[in-house]
């Protein structure tokens, strides 16, 4: 399945010469390299996994590596191990375990390049040391099997976030895109939920059926984030978010981010940057500018917009921003610092619990 290493030192040159935009301010540059800079979504590792390529070349069409990331442009991304439903009914744990081996592999083949955020490390660590940083998520509730402890393995292994669903309704949560079975979350939903918040991971909303979207609200505690997800007062779809949700996900302390699809933006496949800039700017108008961050979708998406094609257009977003008349501190809170807050916030007392409780189940 390996591409040789003729293939990829090609695809390096290619990528090369893609890297960096040259028709960015040199302002937004400083600005964008200033800011810590936290993407929220991306399905880097299922591509990985799948396709059997590293960090340091990603195959010619692959929207994120260490060159396209470089100069400041992504410095933190959340790899998501996401589970396709085909995984059930019990395979989908061995399926995250085998993501979870594709991340480990990069942080082995690369200790220079690569970190992993850890619960209890800061998201900027790894920047300071010239490094990616990695926070390790999970997409589909239906990923942990229906037991807690195997949430919790995830959890040791470094996971600090799950989408409770995927489009599809799991055994414990309704999906935004199937058959409502629950009215919400179950019972042992509310278990998932409450277990998360407990061993420090942060729960994602994003997928959910607006019915668990507001079982979760009366269940939480902390912070939430949708982690990808669009408005939906400009692009109805069941995927986004109404004014009422970026509100609520606002009344948390959380974080709602902006995905880069072009479906969930505009009604076509033919998106642009100014559409993303849009969305944007509608979640600020809502939340206010703490509660907004990105989410891009990359590596799980056909192609991006246009003008944010792969991470090394990630400055682009920065340009439009300022040309948009958003203040610095506003962007630099969107870039990355409110993900950054909602995470570290999201540690719990004592860490030495994680799967004790479990394990009780
Ligand atoms: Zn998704």
């Amino acid at each position: 399945m390996r591409a040789s290493r003729l293939e990829w030192a090609a695809q390096d040159f290619i990528l090369e010469r893609m890297t960096l935009p040259d028709d960015i301010s040199d302002r937004a540059r400083e600005l964008h390299r200033r800011a810590l800079v936290v993407d929220a979504h991306a399905d880097t590792l299922t591509e990985m996994t799948d396709r059997g390529y590293d960090l340091d070349a990603a195959p010619s069409n692959g929207h994120i590596d260490f060159t396209l990331a470089g100069d400041g442009a992504l410095d933190v991304q959340v790899f998501t191990c996401f589970v396709r439903p085909t995984y059930l009914p019990d395979r989908c744990a061995d399926r995250v375990r085998a993501m979870l081996d594709t991340l480990e592999r990069q942080l082995a083949l690369f200790p220079e390049r690569i970190a992993l955020c850890r619960s209890g490390a800061a998201l900027d660590e790894p920047r300071a040391a010239g490094k990616l940083g990695a926070v390790l998520a999970i997409e589909g509730g239906h990923a942990i099997e229906n037991d807690l402890a195997v949430l919790a393995e995830f959890g040791r292994r470094g996971v600090r976030t799950m989408t409770l669903t995927w489009n599809n309704t799991n055994d414990w949560a309704d999906g935004c895109g199937d058959e409502a079975r629950h009215g919400g979350l179950t019972d042992f939903g509310r278990d998932v939920v409450s277990a998360m918040e407990d061993w420090g991971m942060v729960v994602d909303v994003s997928h959910a059926a607006r019915s668990t979207f507001d079982d979760v609200l009366a269940v939480a505690r902390k912070p939430l984030i949708a982690s990808h997800s669009c408005a939906d007062a400009l692009r109805p779809h069941v995927r986004n978010l109404t004014d009422d949700q970026l509100r609520a996900i606002a009344a948390t302390g959380g974080v709602a981010c902006v995905n880069f699809y072009p479906r969930f933006l505009v009604d076509s496949d033919d998106a642009t940057l100014h559409d993303v800039l849009d969305h944007v700017e509608h979640f600020l108008s809502i939340t206010g500018p703490r509660h907004v961050g990105l989410g891009g979708d990359f590596d799980g998406i056909p192609h991006g917009p246009r003008g944010l094609e792969n991470a090394a257009a990630l400055p682009r977003l920065t340009e439009g921003l300022l040309a948009r008349g958003i203040p610095d501190d506003d962007i630099v809170a969107l870039l990355g610092a409110n993900l950054a807050r909602v995470f570290d916030g999201a540690e719990p007392a004592a860490r030495d619990n994680l799967g004790a409780e479990a394990a009780a189940h």
